[in-house]
């Protein structure tokens, strides 16, 4: 059996290893097939493509973008984009911009609990263009302010805390129409976290192409769930572990399988929008199974 991990995060948005990391764990987990899904970013796909196809690894080339839809915040994987597709670039620099400045606001109410974080120890720690809250956590945990990353999180970053702050997003739609734009599929991350079932048809009819059926926090009756709504609604699935580094000393990435004849759907689901696509977009270089996309 070939299996593939599509939810990876590394150092260029909030996850802590490298692209060159990922790749050489991805071939000790025997892995097929991988895709980075960096938050709000493509900047790491280079190097994972390039570190991949050194390590006999297929890799796709990916993003988690954060979304909105209904007031609720959702994230869409969109995968086999193109990482130069100008539209896109810009968008996520924007996204990127309201990131940076998000930090400064949570850091601004930090201050304000008598928690002396400084931006720069948050940004210096970050070290990327997509910076978020674990990056904020880390460094409060680097600062002695708390005493790990879930005292962070559970006192004052989690959703309703004192030093949350919501984020400006692009609706769900506009992310989708980006993705689709840019050579992409649109994929709902973990819906299991969301519990928004009742927003799959909007999705759908705005153009979702699939599903992400398994994941780390999603149980085997979840990920069932998923599997039937996506056979209802004719969606792709997709899984991933969500690595963003080592999870209470493990890595995450290869425990999540997603069985390899997934993949081929993808690749198949991608060749038929190309060739279905009316203003035709040059395929990016290097192809389907190349290795390096
Ligand atoms: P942000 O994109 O800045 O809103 O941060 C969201 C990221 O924070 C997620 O992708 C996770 O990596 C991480 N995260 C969210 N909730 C928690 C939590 N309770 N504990 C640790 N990390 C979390
Ligand atoms: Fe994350
Ligand atoms: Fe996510
Ligand atoms: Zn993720």
């Amino acid at each position: 059996m070939m299996f593939a991990d599509l939810h990876l995060h590394s150092i260029f948005s909030d996850g802590t290893f490298t692209p060159e990391e990922i790749a050489s764990r991805a071939k000790s987990q025997g892995l097929a097939a991988i895709a980075l899904t960096d938050h709000d970013t493509v900047e790491g796909c280079a190097r994972a493509a390039v570190a991949c196809a050194a390590a006999g690894v297929e890799f796709i080339s990916g993003t988690e973008l954060t979304t909105e839809h209904g007031g609720n915040e959702l994230h869409l994987l969109g995968y086999f984009l193109d990482p130069h597709n100008a539209r896109l670039l810009t968008e996520i620099a924007e996204s990127q911009i309201v990131r940076q400045n998000r930090i400064r606001e949570m850091v601004a109410q930090l201050n304000k609990l008598n928690v002396p974080l400084t931006a720069e120890e948050v940004f210096a720690l970050a070290n990327c263009k997509s910076p978020g809250r674990p990056h904020v956590a880390r460094a409060m945990v680097k600062a002695g302010l708390v005493a790990n990353l879930d005292e962070a999180f559970e006192r004052f970053l989690k959703k309703g805390r004192p030093a949350w702050v919501p984020k400006k997003k692009v609706s769900a739609a506009d992310a989708i129409q980006l993705i689709h734009q840019a050579g992409g599929l649109a994929v709902m991350a973990h819906p299991g976290l969301n519990r928004t079932d009742s927003v799959i048809p909007d999705l759908v009819e705005a153009g979702l192409d699939g599903i992400e059926c398994f994941h780390t926090k999603h149980p085997k009756t979840v990920s069932a769930h998923y599997l039937e709504m996506a056979a209802h609604f004719n969606l792709l699935v997709t899984g991933g572990s969500d690595c963003h580094g080592l999870s209470k000393g493990k890595p995450l990435i290869g425990t999540v399988k997603l069985p390899y004849d997934h993949v081929e759907k993808l690749y198949a689901a991608r060749k038929a929008r190309h060739a279905s696509a009316t203003s035709p977009s040059p395929l990016p270089a290097g192809g389907e199974r190349a290795g390096v996309r």
